[in-house]
């Protein structure tokens, strides 16, 4: 084998190499399989692989995880084997008894809730290293407990070592006190009592931190808190209360100290068409002492550990009027704790959304228990994923907020003088005072009650198009993707304005934050992502990659104007018009940017990620128009069943609905629309022969199964070929629970003929009224194979039979 072909110019040994798609762009990294890989390489007698493949080889890893986590943990762990052996003098037991042991931390902390690191032997607390904020807040609690259970472990070898067995003794020999007095010298004493007493003490601290300065909470003191919170005041839920209509927040940042004190004001609104004597707050887990002031509001209760506010209103606030409501609150991280819980506030890379920096008014359903399983165990009611279309009060509020329409939003926030702070809006002022920075945002025009506010010591590429201010905040170390990201925002703003109107905002941004969390997120103009996602991915054009760093970007932009500009009710079908619209232009996108045959990959994954998606359903499915928020069904499936209504219906027709649709609704408060309401502009522009598309697509659970049965061709004696194509189709509807039925056929389909390269001989979208279909063709040359749906347009959970190679007869039948 010629490993240096396999390395492909780079530092290690190609994961894969196919004739038709050539060398994979992932390199065989670390300890795994392909060690045995680089064995053989290393070993060749003509193609060696070069020393420096070691460094290719060892890239992924860091030291300080290796050595000083992982590698003393093992450590630790065998010189605890060792003690075991020794002191039970039973090799058998001893062998027996560790590996009982190993395999009880390892399962017991999902299956019994049992995390606490205080008691989990050579247990550290779980960490993510980030390129932009190293191992930041994690490393204070990793240190005290190798510290912890180092001191233990050396307990544990002076203890082996008093114990061992000296000379010729056999296994399961009794101890002897005057052996041990012996053997237990003056040293060995002192080593004991002073790693005993370093464990407790350290011990101690790190029971004062963890419990004392922090609050310890398992996942069931977390439930109960969840659960307890629904029980109380879930009814609550629907009473009417103001809404938000203005946030103008205050936030001092200290990235190095990880805190932050916020003062927000926010402007309550009564909209309903009666005086309100009661305000009722809920917040977050996240900020603390929430002091909250309003002129004429009595506090009721304060819940405190539910964080729940009850305050009183003299006199009530009369329809149409506003009260400004003040507040405080602040969070400073204390010590460590047996988990970091909050890196949101970080060193660098701080990522806070309007949940952890707001109260919410009235009572949160997002605050409540979601696993049907967990919620059973409480004796909590079945919760509906999303509510149905005609419950009561379904569409008066957005998915996105329950305490809000559209409100005007302005930040001013201060961070430490080496970093970039970033809210939505334009920058209006930007200064230093008392060795601090501070930026004060606003946005032009109302928005949906969903922002952040990012910090960290950016480094920012910037373009101008058209009036929009298009640009990247990026970690300096991470700038592989800043074109593809650029191009991206520039397509999409362009694209996007020309079909369905002008960009809402006077920003595009792109936000860098630390990957403690991996999504990206499309606030109004602002568009913070991980570091995870696309600031570090490796794209090769060579390879084919789908270019997920441009469509993510393509489909986080389209949001701002599905979501931002229309917004569904939170009910069944919500994200159809947000998460599966913009997921469907960012394939246009693509396809804009790379051609069809991109996007054919990108749709056939999402084909398989509906089919395995649905295949795994424990509830129940529904359509795609009122699908409950699920991304398997809102992405993937959106994403094909749109693409396939474009080909159907064609582009104008298809964006000219949806263009209408935004172009009706757009800012509309309250009552939301619906699905259904997007489906009645599609439908009217859908001609009569197509209508039953539609309908299948959106509102029925539509699985096909086309095949090619037969294809036979003869040469006709003027030089071209008579050809038979026999074809087996089956649609099915599917019910919520999988049942499916054969639906009667009036069905349009694809067929194609594909002769010598990839030539097309035919094709045509034909008629299908019956499961059996025989196409009878002429066509000007030699027919290789043919093809039902060749874009695969349907659902279709087989797609090897839908293409069948040609054969030749000596005889047509029926001629
Ligand atoms: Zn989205």
């Amino acid at each position: 084998a010629d490993w240096n072909w396999f390395c492909n110019g780079q530092d290690g040994v190609s994961i894969a190499y196919k004739p038709e798609r050539s060398f994979s762009s992932h390199i065989w990294r670390g300890y795994n399989e392909g060690l045995l890989v680089y064995i053989l390489g290393l070993g060749s007698k003509t193609h060696a692989l070069p020393a420096d493949s070691y460094h290719g080889w060892t890239r992924d890893y860091r030291t300080k995880t290796i050595f000083g986590i992982e590698f003393t943990r093992y450590v630790m762990v065998a010189v605890g084997t060792v003690f075991l052996h020794v002191l039970l003098r039973n090799k058998g037991l001893a062998y027996l008894l560790t590996t009982a042991l190993v395999l009880f931390q390892t399962i017991s902390g999902a299956a019994l809730d049992w995390n606490n690191n205080l008691l989990r032997f050579a247990d550290t607390p779980a960490f993510t290293y980030s390129d932009m904020n190293g191992f930041g807040p994690f490393v204070a609690g990793i240190v005290w407990f190798k510290l912890y259970w180092g001191a233990f472990t050396v307990l544990l070898v002076a203890l082996s070592a008093g114990l061992w067995v000296r000379g010729r003794a056999g296994s399961g020999r009794a101890f002897r006190w005057a052996e041990l007095r012996q053997s237990f010298t003056p040293t060995l004493r002192a080593v004991v009592a002073s790693s005993l007493v370093a464990w407790l003490g350290l011990g101690g601290w790190i029971y004062y931190n963890v419990a004392v300065r922090n609050e310890y909470r398992t996942k069931a003191d977390e439930q109960a808190l969840q659960v307890d919170y629904e029980k109380q005041y879930k009814r609550y839920e629907h009473a009417p209360q103001p809404r938000v209509t203005t946030v103008n927040l205050h936030v001092d940042l200290t990235p190095e100290a990880r805190a932050v004190r916020v003062q927000g004001q926010l402007t309550l609104t009564n909209k309903t068409s009666q005086p309100l004597d009661t305000l009722r707050l809920s917040y977050g887990d996240y900020l603390q002492d929430y002091q909250f002031t309003a002129p004429g509001a009595r506090l009721v209760r304060h819940d405190q550990r539910l964080h729940f506010c009850t305050f009183a209103l003299r006199p009530a606030l009369a329809p149409g009027d506003s009260l400004p409501l003040t507040y405080a609150a602040h969070y400073q991280a204390q010590g460590f704790e047996n988990k970091v819980s909050r890196p949101l506030i970080n060193g660098n890379g701080t990522f806070l959304n309007n949940f952890d920096l707001a109260p919410t008014i009235g009572y949160s359903r997002l605050l409540e228990l979601e696993s049907p399983t967990d919620r059973a165990k409480f004796h909590l009611p079945a919760r509906p994923r999303l509510a149905a279309r005609n419950a009561p009060g379904a569409r008066a509020n957005s998915y996105i907020s329950t305490d809000a329409d559209r409100l005007r939003f302005e930040a001013t926030v201060s961070t430490s003088p080496d970093q970039l702070a970033v809210a939505p809006g334009s920058l209006l002022r930007e200064w230093q005072q008392h060795g601090r920075r501070y930026f004060h945002y606003r946005l032009a025009a109302p928005v949906l009650n969903f922002y952040a506010i990012t910090s960290a010591r950016y480094a920012v590429r910037r373009e101008h198009l058209h009036g929009v201010a298009l640009e990247i905040y990026y970690h300096p170390a991470h700038p592989y993707n800043l074109d593809r990201m650029m191009r991206a925002l520039r397509n999409s703003v362009t694209y996007y304005s020309a079909q369905f109107g002008a960009y809402p905002q006077q920003q595009a941004r792109i936000i860098e934050f630390p990957r403690y969390q991996s999504f990206a997120q499309a606030f109004p103009g602002t568009m913070p992502y991980s570091e995870s996602l696309g600031f570090i991915a490796q794209v090769s054009d060579q390879d084919n990659d789908i270019d997920r760093t441009y469509r993510v970007v393509a489909h986080e932009l389209a949001h701002q104007w599905w979501a931002h500009q229309v917004v569904g009710a939170a009910v069944q079908g919500a994200t159809f018009m947000s998460e599966s619209v913009a997921e469907y232009l960012s394939l246009v996108m693509v396809e804009r940017q790379y051609g069809p045959d991109r996007t054919r990959q990108v749709r056939r994954y999402a084909l398989d990620r509906y089919l395995q998606g649905r295949a795994g359903e424990t509830e129940r499915e529904l359509p795609l128009l009122y699908n409950e928020d699920q991304p398997h069904i809102h992405y993937a499936k959106g994403a094909v069943v749109l693409y396939a209504l474009r080909s159907y219906l064609g582009e104008a027709r298809l964006h000219g609905a949806l263009a209408q649709f935004l172009h009706d609704y757009q800012g509309r408060p309250a009552p939301y629309p619906t699905s259904d309401d997007l489906y009645g502009y599609l439908l009217r522009a859908t001609p009569d022969s197509l209508h039953y598309f539609v309908h299948d697509q959106l509102k029925r659970i539509t699985l096909y199964d086309n095949q090619v049965q037969d294809v036979a061709y003869q040469r006709l004696p003027d030089g071209r070929y008579q050809v038979i194509v026999q074809l087996e189709v089956h649609k099915r509807y599917a019910d919520q629970l999988g049942k499916e039925t054969e639906a009667p056929l009036h069905d349009y389909i694809d067929v194609a003929l594909v002769g010598a390269g990839k030539q097309v001989l035919y094709r045509q979208r034909v008629l299908v009224t019956t499961p059996r279909k025989v196409l009878r063709l002429t066509v000007p040359a030699l027919p290789h194979q043919a093809v039902i749906d060749p874009d695969f347009l349907l659902v279709d959970r087989r797609l090897e039979d839908n293409s069948r190679a040609a054969v030749e007869i000596g005889q047509l039948p029926n001629q």
